[in-house]
């Protein structure tokens, strides 16, 4: 379906990619995630998109700070965590950008993930690090690996030189600017989030509910794009599949009466295992 076509995200749009969970299968069957960021007084956000992607099914999961980070998460213990300027991210799917900051450690490391070979979830400051840069929008545009940006309307309008305003009058083709100008994969959240694909093609998603306009519900959305990636979904069908299934956990739980009024980011992972497991 390329081209300048836009459709309904739904199910029957996107390859659901999972890999057979089979008898023999082990950890590394399902791939590496890393998260970057988690500067001082940000440590939660990684900590999300890292559970995220844990409770989205990836094999092992990293959470990589950029400041001294915490050494373990009491509530979830399989995390792992390391120091993101020394951390090996070769053989990962690298998640950049969850309260990462703008320190020179933060775009030093953003730098080299843009010159590797994973690929790359980017969101939050990390898109803030590129939309200032043009040295890392250079590396950004000239990678061999997919490359998944999640901005919000204000980031998506750092990205591009305009206001926000200017980005929420036209969001498809705001997506669509970004996804061409970077060669990369887009994600323009909020309500109605569109998707845009490097070729042109782009699609307006209809799940999701306003219990989601909390503080974290984008890091968890960044953690599932990734852990699908890691898993080895092509691109296309981890942006369109992760949006979905994140905006239908939201809907399940206000069906519950776990919202809208005070839904946490906290409570989506274990609702998007679900989704999942019942695709
Ligand atoms: P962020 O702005 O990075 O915290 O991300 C917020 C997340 O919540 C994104 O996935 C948005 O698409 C989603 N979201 C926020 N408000 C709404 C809404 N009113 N309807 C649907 N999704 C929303
Ligand atoms: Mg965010």
């Amino acid at each position: 379906m390329p081209g300048a076509s836009i459709h309904l995200n739904e199910p029957p749009m996107f390859e659901l990619a999972f890999v057979p969970r089979l008898h023999a299968s082990h950890k590394g069957s399902f791939g590496d995630v890393a998260v970057v960021g988690g500067a001082h007084g940000m440590a939660g956000a990684p900590i999300l998109a890292a559970r995220a992607a844990l409770f989205s099914g990836a094999g092992r999961v990293y959470v990589a700070s950029v400041d001294h980070g915490p050494a373990y998460d009491n509530v979830q213990p399989e995390l792992m965590f390391r120091d993101a300027a020394t951390h090996n991210f070769a053989g990962s799917t690298v998640v950049a950008g969850p309260g990462m900051g703008d320190s020179a450690t933060a775009i030093r490391i953003l730098a080299k993930l843009l010159d590797g070979e994973s690929p790359l979830v980017l969101d939050a400051d990390a898109i803030n690090l590129v939309a200032a840069s043009p040295d890392l929008q250079s590396r950004l545009s000239a990678r061999h690996a997919p490359s998944i940006l999640t901005p919000h309307p204000l980031e998506a309008a750092r990205l591009l030189g305009v206001t926000a305003g200017v980005v929420q009058g036209d969001r498809l083709e705001a997506a669509r600017e970004i996804a061409a100008r970077f060669d990369a994969f887009v994600v323009l959240k909020g309500s109605g989030t569109v998707i845009a694909m490097p070729d042109g093609e782009a699609a307006i998603n209809p799940t999701g509910n306003p219990g989601l306009a909390s503080a974290g519900t984008g890091d968890v959305l960044a953690g599932l794009c990734g852990s699908l990636l890691a898993q080895g979904w092509p691109a296309r069908d981890a942006a369109l599949a992760a949006v979905w299934m994140h905006g239908q956990a939201a809907d399940r739980l206000v069906a519950q009466g776990v919202g809208p009024i005070g839904l946490t980011a906290g409570e989506l992972p274990a609702a998007i295992r679900t989704v999942l497991n019942r695709m």
